[in-house]
């Protein structure tokens, strides 16, 4: 739960004036400064190293990564993959349109992708429901937090039931799926907002943006989201946005899986495990069509039929 960045001297002043009124009474050795924000705790050292610690310590180090003294090209930033290289360092105070998917690595069940937008004026609302380390909830809570980011938030949701995936996948790669369930909800969520315009969309990186634009263009879609359009892996670490959509998809996803088990009479596991493997053949046995309930591509349906 931490980080620790490199900055420049003339850069280390500018944060430590920055952090002036958050500043804590213990200074560490070699430390020129140290502040407590409401979710980080953020020390700088004479070394021009600055630690970020915290529940908020990727978010708060965000703010300051573009001001880092790179010399690297525009080119190369955008290329880079390393989480939030690109992400303005005040990104997580902006009003954004996030975007997450879940599923893609099930057998069972759908490919989910949401998108949600919050306002700045919403983001103090979405941290009460304490969704910043959206990884480590429990499906419980996920539940819970869900129906308030629907009513609350504008959002919307491409889900991909099994038989739908099963006849797209034929044509289409799971990353092109992907890209074009993100294009769409984003889009859709674009239009419920209009005429508010969201100052960035933050969409969870699963492939190149330059793939992404290739995978909407060879798919002709007729509407591509392209203005202000930022990646990042661990997108749910840099605006509220991103982890809201990772729930709000996770939790259509275990619907969905919750009723399909009730179609099926049994448990459908998550994963693509052996448990998997062993559901699946119980169901064939059961004389059920598996493209109602899988992923039928997985190595899982080859691994099944061996065991039936
Ligand atoms: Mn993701």
């Amino acid at each position: 739960m931490q980080t620790v960045i490199q900055v420049s001297q003339p850069q280390l002043k500018k944060m430590a004036s920055y952090y002036a009124k958050q500043l804590t009474s213990k200074l560490p050795n070699g430390a020129i400064f140290a502040a407590k924000t409401p979710r980080a705790t953020i020390t700088g050292y004479q070394s021009g190293k600055v630690m970020f610690q915290g529940a908020g310590f990727a978010q708060e180090a965000a703010r300051w990564h573009t001001e880092e003294p790179q010399k690297e090209s525009h080119a190369m930033v955008r290329q880079n993959t390393t989480p939030g290289i690109s992400i303005p360092r005040d990104f997580a105070d902006w009003s954004v349109l996030g975007s997450d998917e879940v599923g893609a690595g099930a057998y069972f069940g759908p490919l989910t992708t949401a998108a949600v937008y919050v306002s700045k004026d919403n983001l103090d609302w979405v941290r009460q429901l304490g969704i910043a380390d959206s990884k480590t909830l429990t499906d419980q809570k996920m539940k819970q937090i869900a129906p308030e980011i629907i009513h609350h938030l504008p959002h919307h949701v491409v889900n991909i039931m099994p038989e739908k995936y099963n006849v797209l996948q034929t044509k289409n790669n799971v990353n092109q799926m992907k890209a074009i369930s993100h294009n769409f909800a984003l889009g859709k969520v674009l239009e419920k907002i209009t005429p508010n315009v969201p100052d960035g969309i933050l969409i969870d990186q699963f492939a190149q943006e330059s793939t992404y634009y290739k995978y909407l263009r060879n798919a002709q879609q007729s509407h591509i989201v392209n203005q202000n359009v930022y990646f990042t892996t661990k997108g749910e670490q840099y605006h509220l946005s991103v982890a809201a959509a990772s729930i709000l998809a996770r939790v259509v996803e275990l619907d969905a899986i919750a009723r399909l088990s009730e179609e099926a009479g049994m448990l459908l596991p998550i994963g693509a495990g052996h448990q998997v493997d062993i559901i699946a053949a119980k169901l064939m046995k059961k004389g059920l069509d598996l493209n109602h309930f899988a992923k039928l591509h997985f190595a899982n349906t080859q691994k099944a039929k061996k065991l039936l």
